[in-house]
């Protein structure tokens, strides 16, 4: 399956070959980047989860060491990997690869912090301070990066990332995160949708100034818009229906003159939705029934409807999940996404991006080119991949390294 995914790479993305464009910062380099390159996207493609892993696995000898990819990857360049990523997509997209969904390019942003330790840290590490249990303050070092995804009905699409830098805050690194979305996919999405703390009129301003819309959560019952939502919800009556075991009651409002920071007319969307589930009951024989009602508020500057229903429209905003699921939640769990392979700030930025290119191809070889029922799921098939990885005695040489 390892020979599979990499002759799926080259035939439909050019991988190795776009990867030898990536070049890094060493004055006299003795091995040539795209080795060094190669060799991190043997790891991550067959999941091994640590260098140390890859080099006993490579059976030493005319590999680079561990030091020399993790010294490479500090200066490795972050916009030629980044490069690679635009590649892959724009071959996927013109491929009939991807999918919309609800019939709309839909972009997701979020922020994600990799924790290093009490004791790892470097001059870009941010820290917070922490009490242990018995009252002493110790220091937690971590890094945080903002990502930008494109969701999908069957797996999304990560399309970059950029750091949270000390001292600054999730909003600023998106800011950037946003600008250089655009200029490398300006076509790639319509709306972007963010949690409660991209509900900015900065963010607003910069979606549209790119021609894309946003929705983001409301959830500060402070803010004027929330109490004016919730006013007028009293006054109409909600659209109501039913999809699978949850109810919605929704509202629909337009609002003016509530939002100093952003300035113009929005749309506030109410939905309500009851759920209700069997559990067994505790200790005793049988089963009780449990309702639970989440209330959701979301602010927008679209005005029409996904596909012509609010339904549609509700069911978009709730596809935010998608990069606290799909993205951050599988890439740490599956992918071992949060392990620092080289603790500086371009490397850990290096390795993530890297990862992405791996997971994205990962994603659409596993939806498209996986026809054997037996493969149920995607760890079943990242095992097989690295069960193949592990049994090859000369892996590198199979793969077609452009010099
Ligand atoms: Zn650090």
């Amino acid at each position: 399956m390892f020979k599979r995914i990499i002759k799926y790479s080259n035939k439909h993305f050019s991988l190795f070959k776009n990867l030898s464009s990536i070049t890094d910062r060493r004055l006299k380099p003795r091995i040539d980047t795209i080795k060094i390159v190669t060799a991190v996207i043997c790891m991550q493609l067959s999941n091994l989860g640590s260098l140390n892993s890859l080099f006993q696995a490579l059976a030493s000898g005319k590999y680079p060491s561990v030091s020399t990819i993790a010294r490479v990857a500090d200066s490795m360049d972050l916009d030629d990997i980044r490069a690679v990523g635009t590649s892959i997509y724009k071959k996927a997209r013109k491929q009939k690869m991807l999918k919309s969904y609800c019939g709309r390019w839909i972009g997701i942003i979020d922020g994600h912090e990799v924790i290093t330790s009490e004791y790892c840290k470097c001059s870009h590490c941010k820290k917070r301070k922490l009490k242990d249990k018995d009252g002493r303050i110790k220091y937690q070092y971590y890094h945080s990066f903002t990502a930008f995804i494109l969701a999908g009905p069957d797996f999304s699409f990560t399309l970059d990332i950029e750091p949270i830098l000390p001292g600054e805050g999730e909003i600023t690194s998106a800011c950037r995160l946003i600008e250089r979305v655009c200029k490398n996919y300006p076509k790639a999405f319509e709306v972007v949708i963010g949690d409660g703390l991209y509900l900015k009129g900065n963010i607003f301003k910069l979606l549209e100034s790119h021609h894309k819309k946003a929705i983001a959560v409301l959830k500060e019952e402070r803010r004027q818009l929330f109490e004016e939502a919730n006013n007028l919800s009293l006054m109409v009556e909600p659209k109501t229906y039913k999809q699978g075991k949850t109810s919605y009651r929704v509202w629909d409002h337009e609002i003016e003159d509530c939002w100093d920071g952003y300035g113009k007319k929005v749309r506030v969307i109410v939905s309500e939705e009851t759920t209700t589930k069997r559990s067994h009951v505790c200790d005793k024989v049988g089963w009780e029934e449990k309702t639970e009602i989440v209330n959701w508020m979301w602010v927008t500057n679209l005005f029409e409807d996904f596909s012509g229903d609010l339904k549609n429209t509700v069911k978009v905003c709730h596809v935010r999940w998608q990069i606290e699921n799909k993205c951050f939640n599988e890439t740490v769990n599956t992918w071992n996404a949060d392990h620092i392979y080289r603790h500086s700030k371009n490397a850990i930025i290096a390795f993530l991006l890297l990862l992405f290119t791996c997971v994205n191809i990962f994603n659409i070889f596993h939806a498209r080119n996986i026809k054997d029922r037996t493969i149920k799921s995607r760890v079943f098939l990242i095992e097989k991949i690295k069960t193949e990885f592990l049994a090859i005695k000369r892996p590198l040489p199979l793969i077609p390294v452009p010099i």
